[in-house]
């Protein structure tokens, strides 16, 4: 999970705080050396650390905190603050061409996954209703373009790649700026808005890599250039930042494979050193693991206080409103059955892991152990057996008897005790979600099995 090296710590060094009325030199030299620790640990850069300390220490040592009715709270507020500060503030969002289509180019390091970003961009894009294109401009790597033509495949997106016996064509040895400059004139004549360069990438830092990308770039004058970088490498993504800054420049970064990425020392350092801001973050395998990069975001979620807005735009994007309203009738009426409540899980699956929906919830840090331990798997066991059920039974469990019991375990490869606990746990909920409802307030999202 993200940053869990840092929210642990973090954590504990509050913990310190509680109950104390008043903050005394001591306790705020030694919360400030927590801090410092927390952040080495995982892996801040060393000159974004001592910034980072210092302005929390002079914060801590101020009136703010001196006269606050509960200082460890204020505390707490000036490290989100912090945070959010060195995760680069405001959200930065993507800027559009005045006229003519848009034009992303995507720089980075080969493996920093930037073909499978490209189409993860590519589809976002889509979602706000824009119409991308991809270009294929990686020439060197033999698999590259077919690779990017799967990816693209993938979200629906076309893909622009030079013709074989063109003069961009690959037996020419390819001409990366050429197809850059085609693609342009490409996404005019089919009407596309968005154009999304994918440039080659090298093992290590490299000049004449460099210098490619430094021609495409004068060639199109993108309207933005993204460094790809994989969040995992840590402070080395610092460095090869600023290797890229130096020799292609870009206007913002991207983060990928946060997921496996337990320190976030890239995250938290990136902007400070290069002073370019973090504008995207990857967090997985599936092509919607992909979002705008939320400094304010980022920051409650490390100091565990949840990030429901994500949350929320989440489920936003899963849930037919208007299947969530009937659903939301028919619980207060008493109405809801095991069929909806099938449905509602399997729309509730498509937001995405449970581990990492409920890690989204605020105060979730301490179950960090249970969560990821969580067996997904549980919740095809519930489907199985609702799925085994015969229409009338979904409708009214009351006929369920001995025998039906035993023929729903068969179908779905249970034991009648599984039929059971989940026939008396969806009684339970209809029990909980009409007393909830006639008390007037409505549950944003149905309660889980387990
Ligand atoms: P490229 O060489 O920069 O084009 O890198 P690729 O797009 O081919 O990605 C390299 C590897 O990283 C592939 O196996 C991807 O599936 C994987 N990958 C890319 N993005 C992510 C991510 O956000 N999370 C995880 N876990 N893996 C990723």
């Amino acid at each position: 999970i993200m940053f869990a090296t840092l929210s642990d710590r973090l954590a504990d060094t509050f913990k310190n705080l509680r109950g104390k009325g008043r903050l005394s030199e001591a306790d705020i030299d030694a919360t400030a050396r927590e801090i410092r620790i927390a952040l080495l640990e995982a892996d801040v850069a060393l000159p974004v650390v001592r910034e980072f300390v210092a302005a929390v220490k002079e914060r801590a040592t101020g009136a703010e905190v001196s006269q606050a009715l509960n200082p460890a709270q204020q505390i707490v507020k000036i490290v989100h603050e912090e945070l959010v500060t060195i995760l680069g503030g405001e959200t930065r969002r993507l800027r559009y061409a005045k006229t003519g289509p848009t034009v992303i180019m995507l720089a980075g390091l080969q493996g920093a996954g930037k073909t499978t970003l490209a189409a993860k961009l590519a589809l976002w894009l889509k979602e706000q209703g824009k119409s991308p294109l991809l270009v294929a401009c990686d020439l060197q790597r033999p698999n590259a373009v077919n690779q990017l033509q799967v990816n693209g495949g993938r979200v629906g997106v076309p893909v622009y790649a030079p013709e074989p016996g063109n003069a961009g064509g690959i037996e020419h040895g390819g001409n990366p700026v050429q197809v850059a400059q085609a693609s342009i004139e490409e996404a005019k004549r089919k009407l596309h808005d968005v154009v999304i360069i994918d440039t080659a990438g090298r093992l290590g830092i490299d000049a004449e890599l460099m210098q490619q990308a430094a021609d495409i770039r004068a060639a199109v004058q993108p309207d933005e250039v993204l460094f790809v970088v994989d969040a995992m490498i840590g402070q080395d993504a610092v460095t090869t930042a600023q290797a890229f800054l130096d020799g292609v420049g870009f206007d913002g970064v991207v983060l990928t494979k946060l997921d496996g990425d337990a320190r976030g020392g890239a995250a938290l350092s990136v902007r400070s050193i290069t002073g370019k801001p973090v504008m995207f973050a990857s967090s997985g395998e599936k092509m919607t693991d992909f979002d705008l990069f939320h400094p304010d975001r980022m920051a409650s979620r490390i100091l565990d206080m949840g990030d429901v807005m994500t949350l929320i735009e989440q489920a936003e994007k899963a849930f037919d409103a208007d299947e969530a309203a009937k659903a939301a009738a028919k619980m207060g009426a008493g109405q809801f059955t095991l069929d909806d409540f099938l449905k509602q899980m399997q729309q509730l699956r498509k937001l995405g892991s449970m581990t990492k929906l409920m890690g989204m919830l605020p105060g979730m840090g301490q179950f960090r152990d249970q969560l990821e331990n969580f067996d997904e798997r549980e919740i095809d066991r519930v489907q199985a057996i609702i799925q085994s059920m015969t229409p009338a039974e979904r409708e009214n469990p009351k006929i369920l008897n001995g025998s039906r019991r035993l023929r729903i375990a068969n179908g779905a490869g249970r034991t009648v005790t599984d039929v059971n606990s989940l026939v008396d746990r969806f009684g339970e909920m209809q029990k909980m979600m009409t007393q909830m409802m006639s008390g007037g307030g409505m549950p944003g999202m149905p309660g889980m099995p387990g």
